[in-house]
């Protein structure tokens, strides 16, 4: 095993040395030479100016919108949602090299993930082939086959979606994966099998549901979502949260649905697989899903790498409607133009597909859909009676509240005139009162600003000096070994930065091994996406030839001082605490151990 993994290393970095970077991106991306480099339009997040860039000589990417950042093999993971080895493999198809030992690379060959992430994965894989074929070739899977079929599941939809059925027994799984050789600790803690209290015997923790298999980014299966066949509780019952899944670092069909929201610069958000899945039978190839109402960030991040527009479509029941308010705001902080979908009363978008069509889910769903503002519009509507005055007045506030949340003044402008046409109310009063909540709200703002500038502004001047020194630094270590061995002397791990100080490490280790200077090189070395795409944009980055030993020194002293700088901040505002507190005696000793730093910060 070890051996052919050495072996694919080496041809791994064959493949990158004869490969020019340049070459492959530009099949995804208009490059254009500008000095050293090549610039183009960010295939990883919306843009009209170009802020991609890629640098032959170094065989990097970096974009300086949104981050992104790597090799070659980086590229084509992201781009074509693959893993690592596939990647390799793919790029090797392209310059039609042929590799014999890479034919054979499928899902079970990355050769980083480890051993037990792997057999997580693997089990997955195998129980949903397992799971499927009993739906659709066995007597056990006829029931949910028909029930299916009867919901417009068509053979393409079921075998797209990977979508199987678990038979109503304790032991159905448990024996199959047993027989295979699964340790059966692993699978009860990868969540595919309970475990008895009394006993501890592991069983199938999905039985007579139809079963759902849930991928991560790449493509890996990670979990499944099992819905009930006959009656019964939960509905819906999902894979726990494992260190294979984690619902907030997930979206349902996103390894699928990437390059569709990126070529449409659009995606449409679901609360669940199942409409995901509907929508996919209307056509609709850029759907996904959270698992759950509840939105993160990060998931947020996922789409906006991809796109800056998404498509609420949720369900029409309080829930789903509470949750789009929500998560709209969400989307809206990570840069993302919100619209929203509305459904009928009572309407699920599956519901709405079964009904109506996908014609006129595609037509007045998806293509009415609301801007955010004609959204809370009627969302603060539900369940006031406009009629009754004071119930009208809260809801004229709230609209203007929001109104006064816009930074254009047309569309202010547009909306106070619709809620003074609605209601029939003076345009002009509308307008003083929007003016009076806005100030309010500024008011309130600025206080918390000025509570927050105190001592930050001086802290934040420190921090853009060693944050910059250690970024120089690293860039310099990149190029040159013996740079980085005088930091490693001198620094040792104390950057003050986490993501800096894990790349330092890395790289003593990468030259300890007897690598020479590469960038593109020493990011197929890092495992973690971060750090290759911190690393790319430090790569990236425009330095002097040499660095005299003066400037290392200069940059070390900055580095080295920063905690001692940061200290003596602290202590400041202590004393002054302290003396306006009349605490003179105290207040002195804090000062004696502030000369104390300095002069220590001076002799560096
Ligand atoms: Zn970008």
């Amino acid at each position: 095993m070890t051996l052919s993994l050495r072996v694919s290393e080496d041809i791994i970095e064959e493949i990158r040395k004869s490969i020019d970077i340049v070459d492959i991106i530009s099949e995804y991306v208009q490059l254009k030479k500008q000095g050293k480099n090549f610039i183009g339009l960010c295939p990883f997040h919306g843009e009209k100016t170009p802020s991609f860039s890629v640098s032959p000589d170094k065989q990097l990417y970096h974009c300086f919108g949104c981050g992104a950042g790597g090799n070659v093999f980086s590229f084509i993971m992201e781009t074509e949602g693959l893993p690592f080895l596939e990647s390799v493999k793919k790029i090797a198809d392209r310059m039609n090299m042929a590799i014999p030992e890479l034919e054979h690379v499928t899902d079970e060959a990355t050769s980083k993930e480890d051993s037990i992430t792997k057999i997580w994965h693997n089990a997955h894989a195998l129980s949903a082939k397992l799971f499927h074929h009993v739906l659709t070739s066995t007597d056990e899977g006829k029931e949910a086959r028909d029930y299916l079929r009867n919901r417009g599941f068509t053979k393409e939809v079921i075998d797209t979606f990977q979508i199987g059925y678990a038979p109503n027994s304790w032991d159905f799984l448990a024996s199959f994966l047993e027989k295979r050789k699964f340790p059966m600790d692993e699978m009860v803690k990868c969540g595919i099998l309970s475990v008895r209290e009394f006993d501890q015997k592991p069983y199938d923790r999905f039985r007579d549901r139809i079963i759902f298999p849930i991928w991560n980014n790449k493509g890996d299966m990670i979990a499944f979502g099992g819905r009930i066949l006959s009656e019964g509780n939960p509905k819906y019952l999902n894979s726990p949260e494992s260190s294979i899944f984690n619902k907030s670092e997930t979206l349902y069909y996103f390894h699928k649905a990437r390059p569709s929201i990126r070529k449409k610069n659009e995606a449409i958000l679901f609360e669940g697989y199942v409409d995901v899945i509907s929508a996919w039978k209307a056509g609709v190839d850029n759907g996904v899903a959270s698992l759950g109402t509840a939105l993160s960030t990060t998931q947020a991040k996922m789409l906006r790498r991809l796109t800056d527009h998404v498509i609420l479509c949720y369900d029409s029941d309080n829930a789903g409607q509470n949750a789009t308010m929500k998560n709209a705001a969400i989307l809206s902080e990570a840069g993302l133009q919100v619209r929203v979908a509305i459904l009928p009363d009572g309407m699920d978008p599956d519901d709405y597909i079964q009904k109506m069509g996908v014609d006129r889910f595609n037509k007045d769903v998806i293509g009415q859909s609301l801007t955010l503002m004609g959204f809370k519009f009627q969302y603060y509507r539900r369940g006031k009676n406009l009629k009754d005055d004071g119930e009208r007045m809260t809801y004229i506030h709230q609209m203007i509240e929001e109104v006064s949340k816009l930074s254009h003044a047309v569309e202010r402008d547009h909306y106070l005139r619709r809620l003074s046409e609605e209601f029939s109310l003076s345009l002009e009063a509308l307008k003083q009162q929007q003016i009076q909540v806005y100030k309010q709200s500024k008011g309130k703002n600025e206080e918390r600003k000025v509570v927050h500038s105190n001592f930050s502004k001086q802290q934040k001047r420190l921090l853009l000096a060693y944050e910059n020194a250690e970024r120089i630094l690293i860039a310099h270590m990149l190029k040159n070994n013996s740079v980085a061995n005088q930091v490693q002397r001198k620094v040792g791990g104390a950057f003050n930065i986490d993501e800096y100080q894990a790349i330092a490490a890395h790289l003593f280790s990468y030259y300890a091994d007897g690598f020479e200077p590469n960038p593109s090189s020493f990011i197929e070395y890092l495992e973690d996406d971060k750090l290759k795409r911190i690393t790319s944009e430090l790569a990236m980055m425009t330095i002097t030839e040499e660095m005299s030993e003066q400037e290392l020194a200069d940059y070390i002293k900055q580095i080295k001082n920063y905690p001692k700088r940061l200290e003596v901040e602290k202590l400041k505002v202590e004393r002054k605490k302290l003396e306006e507190a009349e605490e003179y005696v105290e207040a002195a000793k804090i000062a004696m151990e502030i000369i104390k730093i300095e002069q220590d910060i001076k002799n560096g």
